[in-house]
């Protein structure tokens, strides 16, 4: 090639690139590869708690707290009533798992590396982040079009139903193998909060579970009276 043809080819390369980059750019914010720029910031707020540390509702320990020994709660220093209990839908997760849902790369990495999944259950925990941030997105239009009072009948739980929530084994696999740290357990068991406690939807074997440690102070069958009579039986 003459040195006029190449200097043409590499001008138009180079034009090419610079305003391909510069409409990409505008076109980012309004895609999954948003994750870009939210990969960051969301790294920078992982939770650095221990893994498996659950969080827990001030206002309901205070409450087991007051039936077990009510000498042990200050009578001040009453936390605020929830406006519900658990996550029913998008405006009821913290900003960081809306953060989170956006941040997801999609790579499959957590679907990969879930027991649950693995052995065939219907969860996949890559699908929880996408469902979060489709219906984050659905409830964002909605009330873009009819103001920020407007609220639709549908939920997350629309999108992510009762059998994949429940077959989750909280084994954090999911959030180990995330590259940006993204938690999805905790929008799990944030929605399994809310079946539990506002719509008492709860599998058979948990109720049981549940009815033993109100009633014996454990998840077995023995009253609390009982619990040594296994070392008296060889004496
Ligand atoms: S915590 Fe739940 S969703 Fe995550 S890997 Fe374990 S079973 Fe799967
Ligand atoms: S591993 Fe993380 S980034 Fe990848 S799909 Fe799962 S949640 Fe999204």
């Amino acid at each position: 090639m003459s040195s006029e043809s190449l200097e043409l080819i590499e001008r138009f390369c180079w034009w090419f690139h610079i305003i391909g980059i510069l409409l990409f750019l505008n076109y980012v914010p309004y895609s999954k590869h948003f994750h870009i720029f939210l990969s960051f910031p969301n790294v920078y707020y992982s939770n650095l708690e221990a893994k498996g540390r659950f969080t827990n509702m001030e206002s309901v320990t205070r409450e087991v707290k007051l039936m077990l020994d009510p000498a042990s709660v200050p009578a001040t220093d009453v936390p605020a009533s929830p406006q519900r209990f658990g996550a029913k839908d998008v405006e009821d997760l913290t900003w960081k798992q809306l953060m989170d849902a956006y941040s997801c790369t999609e790579c499959g990495r957590c679907t990969s590396s879930c027991p649950a999944n693995q052995t065939g259950k219907l969860l996949s925990p890559r699908k929880i982040m996408m469902d979060t941030r489709d219906r984050l997105e659905e409830v964002g239009k909605a009330i873009d079009k009819n103001g920020t009072e407007y609220r639709d009948e549908k939920s997350l739980l629309n999108y992510i139903t009762e059998e994949e929530l429940w077959a989750c084994t909280s084994c954090n696999a999911c959030t180990e193998a995330c590259p940006v740290n993204i938690d999805p357990l905790s929008i799990i068991l944030d929605m399994r909060r809310y079946l539990i406690m506002e719509e008492s939807k709860v599998p058979q074997e948990l109720a049981g579970m549940f009815n033993k440690i109100e009633n014996n102070g454990a998840p077995w069958q023995f009253a609390q009276a009982d619990r040594y009579k296994w070392a008296e039986e060889g004496t």
